[in-house]
């Protein structure tokens, strides 16, 4: 497998362990059905995050003729292609994710528009897209994609999933007591209660965004 192949690989089981870890009866809020729109992907970001850290790639990441375990300047280099220009990528994620939402708090009409889109970017922009630039005509995944004022549900996953994430590597990769908790809590209760009410139950405490810049190499 290429490594990105493990990443989607990791990513997929995530979404299954939601499903087949539940211990909740009722099939319309058991493993992912029934999950808010925006918290679906947390358990699935969650596990792909451990698709870079060094002591599970050291358990199955071999050169397919010596055997030679991944090294850790490999997985170093990994992580640096991941995180090039995240920052970038993040400023245009945001750009998205605002647009969409205020775009769908009112009705917008005519060059109200194109005037929403120059206010979030006034935000957002480090380099000023030229006058002819129409993004939002082709903004499919919000107009036939069905992320209208859900866009944002892409960033809000990931704080989830890097703060989960981190909170249980920095207590010790494998056998953490969080990480029972994230089995017991998030995986077991499905969509019987608000992701909201199970991450808080989890971790004792509400969510923080910087974890997400950790993991995006910013901070
Ligand atoms: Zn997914």
């Amino acid at each position: 497998l290429r490594h990105d192949d493990v990443v989607t690989l990791f990513h997929e089981m995530g979404h299954t362990l939601h499903h087949l870890m539940s211990r909740v009866k009722e099939r319309g809020v058991s493993g992912v059905s029934g999950v808010e729109w925006d918290a679906v992907e947390f358990p699935s970001q969650f596990l792909e995050n451990f698709a870079y850290e060094p002591q599970v790639l050291k358990l199955f990441a071999r050169h397919y003729e010596s055997g030679d375990v991944l090294s850790d300047e490999m997985i170093a280099k990994l992580i640096r292609a991941k995180n090039f220009q995240s920052a970038l990528f993040m400023l245009r994620q945001l750009e998205f994710a605002l647009f969409d939402f205020e775009l769908h708090s009112r009705l917008y009409q005519g060059e109200e528009i194109q005037h929403l889109l120059d206010r979030v970017r006034e935000r957002t922009s480090l380099i000023k897209p030229p006058a002819y630039n129409k993004f939002q005509n082709g903004f499919s995944h919000i107009f036939s994609g069905g992320y209208s004022a859900g866009y944002y549900s892409y960033k809000w996953a990931e704080v989830l999933s890097a703060d989960a994430y981190y909170a249980i590597v920095d207590e010790g990769v494998f056998g953490s007591e969080l990480a029972h908790r994230y089995k017991e809590v998030v995986l077991a209760k499905g969509g019987s209660q608000s992701m909201q009410e199970l991450f808080v139950e989890m971790m004792g405490r509400e969510c923080e965004t910087k974890h997400l810049l950790r993991l995006s190499g910013i901070e």
